[in-house]
Parts: structure tokens; sequence; C-alpha cells
């Protein structure tokens, strides 16, 4: 079956999931070429047997709220593709979760993790529960429901799922420690587990410091220097708030950050001490980006998003998917921004991503720049295969090594006759390559 046959397919299958549908368009449309040039694929069927998850668990997960209230959430764990390794990829909670949102997730990660030259095949999960308001106790309940109905679908060699929106260490913790309890072993079936009990050192840090040096690998091609540009960051969460820490190390200036309620402008830039701040404010305290602004008395732009108010050289959306449409694109090309680097999930649309083609800036999706957390993911479990913790000098190195290795593929296979290096194609024919490879050898299962 040809690529754009299998995209018809999928649009009449599942008509209801637009997140899923946009990602293959994406994908599928960049690979076209290289299909084309392997006949033995189309006789397999191969793309729509890739597009397909290998399977999907729904489920209902009960639990009792701090009033004695019975509330009830949907559970999923979409089990997208192991050929290179076992099923790979975070857990999210959210209310806007949904079948179509974790599709697209689990499709994404299995040529994300194809990137990353470790064995990980691809797969993601989550609810419609969301952690804000909720107190330590009703999280806790949650999570133990969850894993009640996941634990048996989940192992250190099957599926090892990781956080994502919603779930960072404290909500790792709380399924780990039931996964344990249920399964009765104690192995690396969690990612982002506390440094105490398996966790790897750099992990929180490495989507936001992975993302970095990605983009320092795509500023050299050009010759520019970090030091002293202007970045506009979205989300204050854990790949936000890593990425700003390391570009201050190296001098940058992080001029915007934001939640789901709106984004600051900082034009100077924000220094350390009110980088501490956010941190704080978000992982402690658990309050909004709008107190920042109240306590250091600077822009805020209510229900927006940063990029039509802040003047920047690099993007770098870190919050979540469609969240830079083809309007934020043009303002922020006209703005003079130069380089994109996404932090988040396809978080620019179909229509943002044209534009930065068309303009030929330096744009790196996701499913390249972010890798950085799921490679570091792919270290823990290795660490815990071997019962060894590695060094953060170790771990940094090696997440470095991976960063310019998966640029390295990028251009390999999306530098243009012209020069111009297109890292989506780069990075999607890179990823696709090798699961079809893997795909092709194990034969129709
Ligand atoms: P967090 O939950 O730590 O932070 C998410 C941030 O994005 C918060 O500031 C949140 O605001 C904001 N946000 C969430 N949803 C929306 C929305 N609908 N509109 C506007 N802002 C929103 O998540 P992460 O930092 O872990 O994840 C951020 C992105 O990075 C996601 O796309 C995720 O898939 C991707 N990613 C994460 C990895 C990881 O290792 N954690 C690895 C690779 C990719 P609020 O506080 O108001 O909810």
């Amino acid at each position: 079956m040809k690529a754009v046959e299998v995209i018809d397919k999928l649009k009449c299958r599942f008509p209801n999931e637009p997140e899923y549908i946009q990602a293959v368009e994406e994908v599928l449309s960049t690979i076209e070429d290289v299909y084309n040039e392997h006949p033995e694929f189309e006789r397999y069927n191969l793309i729509e047997r890739l597009c397909i998850p290998d399977r999907v668990f729904t489920f209902r997960v009960s639990w009792v709220d701090d009033k004695g209230n019975v509330q009830n959430n949907m559970g999923y764990r979409v089990q997208h593709n192991n050929a290179i390794g076992p099923y790979k990829g975070g857990i999210r909670f959210h209310s806007s979760v949904n079948l179509s949102i974790l599709k697209f997730l689990a499709f994404e990660q299995t040529f994300k993790n194809s990137l990353t030259t470790l064995a990980m095949g691809g797969g993601k999960g989550g609810s419609d529960f969301s952690p804000r308001g909720k107190s330590d106790m009703e999280v806790m309940r949650f999570c133990q429901a969850f894993i009640t109905e996941l634990w048996r679908h989940i192992g250190p060699d099957t599926d090892v799922p990781a956080g994502d929106i919603g779930v960072g260490g404290r909500e790792v913790g709380y399924m780990y420690g039931m996964y344990k309890k249920m399964a009765r072993e104690f192995t690396g079936t969690f990612t982002g587990k506390g440094l105490d009990f398996g966790g790897s050192l750099v992990r929180p840090e490495a989507t936001g410091y992975g993302n970095v040096y990605f983009l320092l690998n795509m500023l050299a091609t050009k010759g520019i220097d970090i030091k002293d540009k202007k970045v506009a960051i979205s989300g204050s969460g854990n790949v936000a708030t890593y990425t700003a820490k390391k570009l201050l190390e190296l001098g940058a200036k992080v001029v915007s950050m934001s939640d789901s309620n709106g984004s600051i402008y900082v034009p100077e830039g924000i220094n350390q001490e009110q980088l501490d701040y956010i941190f704080k404010l978000k992982n402690i305290y658990r309050g909004r980006i709008k107190e920042f602004a109240e306590e250091y008395d600077c822009q805020y732009f209510e229900g927006e998003r940063p990029w039509q108010h802040a003047v920047c050289d690099i993007a770098m959306p870190s919050a979540t998917q469609n969240e830079l449409d083809g309007d934020d694109a043009r303002a922020l090309l006209a703005n003079g921004c130069f380089a994109v680097s996404e932090g988040a999930n396809m978080p620019s649309t179909p229509e943002a991503i044209k534009e930065f083609l068309t303009a030929k800036i330096l744009y790196a999706p996701g499913k390249a720049a972010n890798a950085g957390g799921v490679s570091v993911s792919g270290l823990e479990m290795a660490q815990n295969s071997q019962k060894l913790n590695w060094s953060a000098e170790e771990v940094d190195a090696k997440l470095k090594g991976i960063m310019a290795e998966i640029h390295k593929q990028c251009t390999i296979y999306g530098t243009e006759e012209d020069g111009f290096i297109n890292y989506v194609k780069g990075a999607n024919v890179a990823g696709f390559m090798k699961v079809a490879r893997a795909m092709m050898a194990q034969g129709i299962i």
C-alpha cells in the first residue's frame, strides 16, 4: 500500500483521532522517497503495520478523594512498536488526555527512540486525571489505582513507562511502589525513579539539557555562539525549567516562560534567583506563573503564549502539542527568530512547520531535539540491569554524545542540495529506516 493510501485508510478508521492522524501525516510525507526505494516494504505492507499500534489497553481507574467521594478516570497504555526493544515511553496525567493524543505520542516515540541509538521500542500511556489541585494523598491513591490495573502489562523487558506532563518524581515513585508490590520484584520497570531506588543522575535534567545540546549542534553548523542570545521558552515544568537552567549556565538570556494560564516576558532575561523561584513555585508550592509576574513586576499575558510577545533569537516550545501555530511562527520570524528547537512533542502545527522550513531557519522537531529524556531513561535501564550507578559526569557525557549522534543522523538524511538541513526529514527517515529494517527481518507478526 502506498503511503497516501495508508493515510486515507487511517482517516476512515480513526476519524476522531486528529492528533494521531497529524503525526502520521507529518512522518509519512517525509519518508515517501526512501519508502519508494524499497519495494519490499510495500509487499510487506510495512507502513500500515508501523502506523497502527501493536496493542492498546484501556481501563477504568476508580479512586476515593479526600472527601470520601468515589472518582472515576480513564487509563490507557499504547504499546506501539517493539521491533528494536521493549516498549518505552512516558505516562501523562492531564485533563486533555485521550486516545488520539496518546496514539500520536506513542507513534512519535517509536521514531524518537530509534534515533537515540539505544534499544527501545515506542509506547505511551496516561489518564485524564489532573494532579493539579489534588492533595498528595489523592495523587497517591490515584497512582496506586492506575497501576493496580496496568502492572500486569509492563515489565523491565516488556514495557518501561516514565514521566511526562503531570507525572514527575512524586507520581513515578507512587506508581513504582505499587508496581513493586503487585509484581513482587524490584526491577527497572519505571524510569525517572528517585535516586535512592534506582533512578539515574541527570534524568530530571535530561530532556531540557539534551534540547540545549541539540541546539548547540545546530548553531555550530552556522558558527553561531549561544552567549547573549535571547531565548523564548514556553512551559514552566520539567522540560522548560531545565532548558532554562542550562541556557543560563551558557550565558544565554531566557526572556519568557509560561503555563496553561499565561506567559511572562522579561526582555533583559531572567536571572538564576528568578529561575529558582519558578522552580519552587511549580514543584513545591504548585502555583501559577502569574505569581512570578506579581513577585518580580514583569509583563504577564493572561491566556496567551509567548510567541507573539517575546522578541527572541531562538524559540524552545516546551509545554504541549500544537502550542505554536502559523501566526505564532510568522510573528517569531518577523521578530528575527532564526532557530526553533522543540522540547515538547509536536508543539508546532503543520502550518508553523511549513513557515519554518520555507524560511530555512534552524528548525529541530521534538523527536530529535527532546530525545535526551528518553535517552537517559535508556541509560537508567542499563544501570538498573547492571545494578550499578554511574556518576553525573558520565551520564551527562553520554547524553551529549547521543545528542550529537542524533544531530549527525539528521544531517545525513536531511541535508538538501543547497546545504540546508531539513531536520524534519532527517529525523523521520533515520528513525524510520532502523525500525523498518528490524520489522522486515522479523517477518509479518
Ligand atoms: P510538566 O507537567 O512538568 O510541565 C508541563 C508544562 O506545560 C507546565 O508548565 C504546564 O502548565 C504547561 N502546559 C501543559 N499543558 C498545557 C496546555 N494545554 N497549554 C499550555 N500550557 C500547558 O511536563 P514536562 O515538562 O515533562 O513536558 C512538557 C512537554 O515535553 C510535553 O510535550 C512532553 O510530552 C514533552 N517531553 C517531556 C519529556 C520528559 O522527560 N518529561 C521527554 C520528552 C518530551 P500548567 O502548570 O498550567 O499545567
